[in-house]
């Protein structure tokens, strides 16, 4: 699943192709994704000029004078810049047509997304997807006190606050799992024990696990463009994610797996506490 760093790279690797190009034909293959396009959407983007590509969460956007087009990748989805006559293969959903080139949105489990938000209706961050999202993790006003004071009234396990985004958004199960460790917190914990001081150290866990899965992900950039490409799934090695039974790469106890809710969770029972 596409997780904040594969997005935003994804944002950084289509940006130069598509900043200040006006969108010339929208191509639908399907009425939807995990929810219907909106239904006008060749009408509402031809002739427009794509201003920005931002990024909030895991959601795209494509901003535009009269409103934001959404995009998400749900599961499996992928986005590329083609050639504007490539054919397109299977799973190969939405095309947005600059020109010479193309954004092609290729999503084999259709969890994706692609939405509307005209600007009449307001900021787009009171879009529905939107309005209840956590702060940005590599941003300012992510910090210590923040999470502190956010997870007073938490008696969920730490691990969970974190996945449910409306603190911090896109630190998800990997990310999450990696973070706990650098930072030596137990991902059992509940949120309202932990101390401002061990938030301190979260914050920079998750602030540099994330931004050094970005980095690597900036070495993919050119593979956003060409038939060939592979898109942003970082293969990276872990301290703790997905190690179940081998050895902790600090201490060499055996790495633990549980299940949090409906995900793994992965952790050193020696350097987690
Ligand atoms: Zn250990």
């Amino acid at each position: 699943m596409p997780e904040l760093p594969e997005v935003e790279v994804t944002r950084r690797g289509v940006t130069p192709h598509l900043q200040a190009q006006t969108v010339t034909e929208v191509v639908l293959r399907r009425s939807g994704l995990r929810w219907p396009f909106p239904p006008n959407l060749a009408d509402l983007l031809q002739g427009q000029i794509i201003l920005s590509i931002g990024r909030r969460g895991k959601y795209l956007l494509l901003h535009f004078a009269h409103g934001t087009l959404l995009i998400h990748l749900g599961m499996s989805g992928h986005l590329r810049i083609l050639p504007s006559l490539t054919p397109a293969n299977k799973h190969d959903h939405v095309d947005i047509v600059v020109g010479a080139q193309l954004l092609r949105m290729h999503d084999p489990r259709r969890f994706g997304a692609v939405l509307w938000h005209a600007a009449i209706d307001g900021d787009v961050d009171t879009h529905p997807l939107l309005r209840g999202l956590g702060v940005e993790p590599l941003e300012g006003q992510f910090n210590a006190q923040l999470l502190y004071r956010q997870s007073r009234q938490r008696h969920a396990a730490i691990k969970q606050v974190l996945l449910a985004g409306d603190i911090v958004v896109g630190v998800g199960n990997i990310y999450a799992s990696e973070s706990l460790f650098k930072a030596r917190i137990n991902p059992k914990i509940a949120a309202d024990r932990i101390s401002l001081a061990r938030y301190s150290l979260l914050v920079e866990a998750i602030q540099d696990t994330l931004a050094a899965a970005i980095e690597k992900g900036g070495s993919t950039l050119r593979d956003f463009v060409g038939v060939d490409g592979q898109t942003g799934y970082f293969q990276q090695s872990y301290f703790v994610y997905d190690r179940s039974g081998e050895p902790c790469r600090i201490c060499g106890t055996t790495i633990r797996q549980i299940k949090q809710g409906q995900r793994s969770s992965f952790y050193c029972v020696n350097c987690q506490k």
